[in-house]
C-alpha cells in the first residue's frame, strides 16, 4: 500500500508542470509573477499574438535574467494611417521586487491591449492603430525570486538613476549612478527605443497615489499645466485617487526613475503606486477586479497620450506691407514657450525664423513679426519649430505646414485660387493665406470628449 502511494506521488511530480504560467483572474494568492511564470507569459503572447506582441529585451539583470520587454501595436504599419508617426507610450513595473501589485498593474495593461485586440475593442483597435505601447514588466527579476525591495546587489534601483543621484542622502542609492545593469538598461532603451515617448509610467506598490516630478525639490514642474490639467480629467471621471507630486505627496527623494524620465527625457511622468492591501491571506478576487479603477486610469492615459505635449498648427497667415500674422493654435494639454515659426525655401534651406513665442495649452494665440516678402519663392514652405514641453529635456520638432491654400480677399474657404504657386511673388498681393490643418483637427476633437471612461472613437 505504501509503495503504491509512493508511486502515485512519483507519478504525480513527473506529470505536474515545472512552470505554471500565471494567467490573471486566478485567485490573489495565486497571481503574483515570478520572473520563470513571467517569461511563460510574454513569450505566449509573443506566439500568440505575432501581429500586435513584438516581445523583446532591454538587457539582464545583475544575475543575468532577462529584462522583457513587451511591445504592442498594430506592427502590420510603421505608421498612423495617415502617415504620421505613432504615439509612444512607456511604461515599467517592479522596480522594487517585494512590490507585486504595482508589476501586476504593468502585466494586466498590456494584457488589456493583447486581449482588446483579440477581442476586437474598438477603442483597444484604435489606440494599437495610432500607437506603440512598449511595457517593461519587471525591472527587479532578482528582487522579485527573493521578494526584496532591493536588487541581488542590495541596491534601491529607484534611487540609482542618474539625475540628482543620492542628493537626499537616500538608503542604498547604489555606488554611484547607474551603477546597476537593471536601472542602466532601462536607461538606454529610453534613450535609445522610446526617446520620443509622450507618456511614462513607472509603476510601484505602497500608499494609493499618482506622483509626478519632482521629488528631488518641493516645487511645481514647470509642465505643471499638463499634470494638473490630467489630475482634473481623472477625478472628473475616472478615480479619486490622490495626484500629487512626488515630493510632497510622499517625501523628498532624488535619483529616482520618475525624476529621470521628466528632467533628462522630458517625458510626462508619473509613478502609479497601488495601494499596500497586497498580502491579505485568502482573498479570492480577481486581479482584473482588484486592479479595474487603475486599469481604467491607465487606459484614459493611453488613449489620449495624443495630447500629453503641445501640438500646433497654423490656422491663417497674413501679409500685410512688411508685417506677417500668424494665428497658431495649440491642440494639446501642455503649453511650449519655445515656438518659432519658419519660411524655408525649396532647397530646405532656413531664410527667415521668427522670435520665439509661447502657445498656452488647450489654446490659440496670434502672434505678428517684421517679415521680408521679398524671399518668397514659388516652392518655399512653413514649418513650426517647437518643444513639445517646457522643460528643458523635452523634444523639438519641426512640423511642416502642408496643404496651403491661397485666398484672395478674405478667408472665405470658396474662394481659393487654384494655378498660383505658393508665395509666387506675384500672388503675394494676397492678404490672407488659410492655411489647413495638418493635424487632424476633426480627430482631436471627437476624441476631446469629457467622460474619459467611454470608449473614445477616432
Ligand atoms: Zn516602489
Amino acid at each position: 500500500m505504501r509503495a503504491l502511494a509512493v508511486c502515485v506521488l512519483l507519478l504525480t511530480c513527473i506529470l505536474a508542470p515545472t512552470v505554471q504560467a500565471q494567467q490573471p483572474d486566478l485567485t490573489q494568492e495565486h497571481w503574483y509573477h515570478t520572473y520563470a511564470t513571467l517569461t511563460v507569459d510574454v513569450n505566449a503572447w509573443a506566439d500568440d499574438y505575432p501581429d500586435i506582441v513584438d516581445l523583446t529585451v532591454a538587457g539582464q539583470t545583475e544575475l543575468g535574467r532577462n529584462l522583457w520587454v513587451v511591445r504592442i501595436s498594430d506592427w502590420s504599419n510603421d505608421t498612423k494611417p495617415d502617415g504620421s508617426l505613432k504615439d509612444i507610450v512607456y511604461i515599467d513595473g517592479g522596480h522594487h521586487g517585494n512590490e507585486h501589485l504595482g508589476t501586476e498593474l504593468a502585466f494586466l495593461t498590456a494584457e488589456h491591449y493583447i486581449e482588446g485586440w483579440a477581442a476586437k475593442d474598438p477603442e483597444v483597435v484604435r489606440v494599437l492603430t495610432t500607437t506603440e505601447i512598449h511595457v517593461l514588466v519587471m525591472l527587479n527579476a532578482d528582487g522579485n525570486d527573493i521578494n526584496t525591495r532591493w536588487n541581488i546587489n542590495q541596491v534601491d534601483l529607484n534611487r540609482n538613476y542618474d539625475h540628482h543621484w543620492n542628493e537626499h542622502d537616500e538608503t542604498q542609492p547604489g555606488s554611484g549612478p547607474f551603477s546597476e545593469a537593471e536601472t542602466l538598461a532601462n536607461s538606454i532603451y529610453m534613450n535609445t527605443v522610446v526617446p520620443r515617448a509622450d507618456l511614462y509610467v513607472t509603476m510601484h506598490t505602497g500608499v494609493w497615489i499618482m506622483l509626478y516630478p519632482w521629488g528631488i525639490v518641493p516645487e511645481q514642474p514647470i509642465d505643471w499645466e499638463l499634470f494638473h490639467g490630467i489630475r482634473e480629467e481623472v477625478h472628473a471621471n475616472i478615480s479619486s485617487i490622490p495626484i500629487q507630486n512626488a515630493n510632497q505627496g510622499l517625501y523628498p527623494n532624488s535619483g529616482t526613475s520618475r525624476d529621470y524620465g521628466y528632467g533628462i527625457m522630458g517625458f510626462p511622468t508619473f509613478t502609479f503606486e497601488t495601494d499596500d492591501e497586497q498580502w491579505l491571506p485568502g482573498s479570492l478576487e480577481s486581479l482584473t477586479s482588484r486592479l479595474g479603477e487603475e486599469l481604467d486610469v491607465m487606459e484614459y492615459l493611453i488613449s489620449n497620450v495624443w495630447y500629453w505635449r503641445a501640438r500646433l498648427t497654423v490656422d491663417a497667415l497674413a501679409l500685410t506691407g512688411d508685417m506677417l500674422t500668424a494665428k497658431v493654435t495649440n491642440h494639446g494639454m501642455a503649453t511650449t514657450a519655445n515656438a518659432s515659426l519658419e519660411y524655408l525655401d525649396e532647397t530646405g534651406e532656413v531664410q527667415w525664423a521668427s522670435p520665439l513665442f509661447t502657445v498656452n495649452a488647450t489654446n490659440a494665440t496670434s502672434v505678428s513679426f517684421s517679415f521680408d516678402q521679398t524671399i518668397l519663392s514659388s516652392n518655399g514652405v512653413w514649418n513650426l519649430n517647437y518643444q513639445k514641453r517646457i522643460i528643458n529635456s523635452a523634444m523639438w520638432v519641426n512640423e511642416t505646414q502642408l496643404d496651403v491654400a491661397l485666398d484672395s480677399e478674405s478667408t472665405d474657404d470658396d474662394r481659393f485660387l487654384t494655378g498660383f504657386g505658393v508665395f509666387n511673388p506675384f500672388s503675394v498681393v494676397v492678404s490672407f493665406i488659410g492655411v489647413s490643418v495638418v493635424l487632424d483637427r476633426r480627430n482631436r476633437d471627437a476624441l476631446h470628449v469629457n467622460d474619459a471612461k467611454e470608449p473614445r472613437q477616432a
